[in-house]
């Protein structure tokens, strides 16, 4: 299979399993993967960390734009992934932490911080070859992308999947709360005015609720084997 250096977009739900599963097509064609989302967690730890974003998760956008203007997020290339750093700093850990994701919706709901993170994705993306996951990467980001998949899966399936990812790094969080937070997510990323997740009219859906990531990667091998092979 001979799969022209093109960009895959991956949009869907919050942990429908986007990021691992672009992380495989991308080692599997030789591609980079860009994680959006990570660079919205990265501005939110930015503005949680300076004390921008009070208890009701309201944002100070003022000082929050004042900050974009000279702050730095940038994306290493790794063997073992992309890596995200702010500052200078690997936040790969960080961002993935609950206080990160209770406030991340509501940030990235903000049009100068989509403006801040379409920037950065468009300039890491300029060459090709890149699988890009996030909420609104077929639909405003790159709505030209070659080939668009969207990614949902029943609910209770993904948060016993991200609550199993979480209680092996120590977290003591019980089902329930990260089915709230995957839910309150996913109304605020639908309803924002701003580029609300929805599937591009032109993306193929992939429901993985009964699927492995195996399996995943042999749906797409037919996908791709039928358009380029
Ligand atoms: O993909 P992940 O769950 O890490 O994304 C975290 C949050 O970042 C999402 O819930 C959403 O609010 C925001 N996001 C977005 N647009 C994207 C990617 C992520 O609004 N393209």
């Amino acid at each position: 299979m001979n799969v022209p250096r093109i960009i895959i977009a991956i949009d869907g739900y919050s942990s429908t399993g986007k990021s691992s599963f672009a992380k495989l097509i991308a080692e599997e064609l030789g591609f980079i993967h860009l994680d959006s989302g990570a660079l919205y967690r990265a501005v939110t730890l930015y503005a949680l960390r300076h004390d921008m974003i009070d208890y009701r998760n309201r944002v100070d956008e003022n000082a929050l734009l004042e900050a974009l203007m000279s702050l730095s997020i940038t994306l290493k290339h790794t063997k073992k992934g992309t890596e995200t750093y702010l500052e200078g700093e690997n936040v790969d850990v960080p961002i993935r932490q609950m206080d990160v994701s209770n406030a991340v919706s509501p940030v990235s709901a903000i049009p100068f911080v989509r403006n801040f993170v379409d920037k950065l994705l468009h300039k890491y993306a300029k060459e090709g070859g890149v699988v890009m996951d996030g909420r609104d990467i077929g639909t405003n980001v790159f709505p030209s992308a070659q080939l668009k998949i969207f990614m949902t899966a029943d609910t209770r399936v993904r948060a016993e999947r991200r609550f199993a990812e979480m209680k092996n790094s120590g977290k003591k969080l019980s089902v329930e709360e990260v089915m709230k937070n995957l839910e309150e997510r996913d109304y605020i990323d639908s309803h924002r005015a701003v580029s609300p997740l929805k599937k591009a009219d032109d993306a193929i859906v992939l429901d993985n609720t009964d699927m492995t990531l195996s399996q995943q990667m042999e749906w797409l091998r037919k996908i791709l084997e039928e358009r380029w092979g």
